[in-house]
């Protein structure tokens, strides 16, 4: 326990971030001086055209009137949220923020989501890859051995994509106490769960941020919205780098709507659960089915004999399905997302008809 402190309290936010971007002096937009344009007030500061319906002035940079909303569905202050045009900008600006080009390494924990991977090679950032281990859980002393001095952040996917599971929480614990970086938790795919968010977690773990996405739970993939929770400290310097006007309004006025009634995601939710175990006992009665594994998620990982004739034969029947083969564990796996009922229902016709 004594340990643990003394680690923990190595965590200094100012030494983990880039030099160049502690100095940054952001660009301040017109919209950051008077950011809610219309009202009794002339707007000649943005070079705007004045006609239109508000689709012509700029978006609220901070999208203030959607975090008051998402923080309150989510128990946190507005300063703790940071919203991307999807999450996958979040993602991008967490390495550019702490990563040093041609210095810094991240971990992942394969097979996991491939974004952390390419965002690093987009950023020039190495990474280490420490395989989960055979019940897709963390090898925290494998981890640990791996950090050196250059390792920024360490990725945590729960529930992982393409496994399905949720990452043992006594294992991401341990990580967030012993490890002085940033420790990301990918949370895409949370509100499929009944387990709390770490987001819960925030005021003990200073080097947590978690992120989440409307793209799945909230069916708005296409709108482009995804975000971060995490301290006001690391928000505010992500605030700094990130594009002014990164959510636009559309979107922005989108998310607002759903969120506002949520009783289309909660119905989604049931639909899924429902429709996730008729799909893993309709996968578990094939016989060139070889595994199907638990899924806290709206997908489902499954063993098969061989998975690219299995994804042909699907693709032939007009199904896409993704195909797993290659990631570390996942030999002849394919990864399917739960559709409509039915969409289910044809597929279970199909993988019923192959033999
Ligand atoms: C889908 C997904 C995302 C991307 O979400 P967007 O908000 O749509 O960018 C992030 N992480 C994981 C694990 C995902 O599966």
């Amino acid at each position: 326990m004594k340990e643990e402190k003394a680690i923990r309290s190595r965590f200094d936010l100012r030494k983990l971030v880039r030099p160049c971007i502690a100095q940054l002096k952001p660009y301040r937009s017109a919209r950051d001086e008077y950011s809610t344009p219309g009202g009794e007030m002339i707007f000649l500061d943005a070079n705007e055209n004045p006609y239109g319906d508000g689709i012509n002035r700029y978006p609220d940079p901070y999208q203030n009137a959607l975090k008051s909303v998402l923080a309150s569905l989510k128990g946190v202050r507005p300063e703790q949220l940071i919203i991307g045009n999807g999450s996958d900008e979040v993602l991008d600006l967490l390495f550019r923020v702490f990563c040093e080009p041609g210095d810094a390494n991240v971990i992942t924990l394969p097979p996991t989501y491939g974004m952390y991977g390419v965002l690093a090679g987009v950023n020039n950032v190495e990474v280490r890859e420490v395989p989960l281990d055979d019940q897709w859980q963390p090898r925290t002393d494998e981890i640990l051995e791996t950090v050196d001095d250059q390792t920024r952040m360490i990725f945590f996917c729960s529930p992982n994509n393409p496994t399905g599971n949720l990452m043992q929480s006594n294992k991401v614990k341990e990580i967030l106490q012993a490890f002085a970086g940033i420790v990301v938790i990918d949370e895409a795919y949370i509100d499929f769960t009944s387990s709390d968010s770490w987001s819960s977690m925030l005021d003990d773990h200073p080097n947590l941020v978690v992120v989440q996405t409307l793209s799945k739970a909230y069916g708005l993939a296409g709108a482009r919205v995804g975000f971060a929770i995490a301290s006001e400290a690391i928000i505010s310097i992500l605030n700094k780098i990130k594009p002014p006007y990164n959510v636009n309004a559309l979107s922005q006025e989108k998310a607002l709507e759903t969120l506002r009634d949520p009783e289309d995601a909660k119905r989604f939710l049931a639909t899924v659960k429902e429709q996730k175990f008729r799909l893993i006992d309709g996968f578990k009665a094939l016989d060139y089915v070889e595994q199907v594994f638990e899924s806290e998620a709206n997908f489902i990982l499954f063993r098969v004999d061989d998975a690219q004739r299995r994804y042909d034969e699907l693709l032939a029947k007009g199904i896409v399905v993704r195909k797993r083969h290659g990631l570390p564990g996942c030999d002849n796996t394919l990864r399917v997302s739960i559709g409509t009922i039915t969409e289910n229902e044809v597929l279970l016709t199909v993988l019923n008809q192959l033999n």
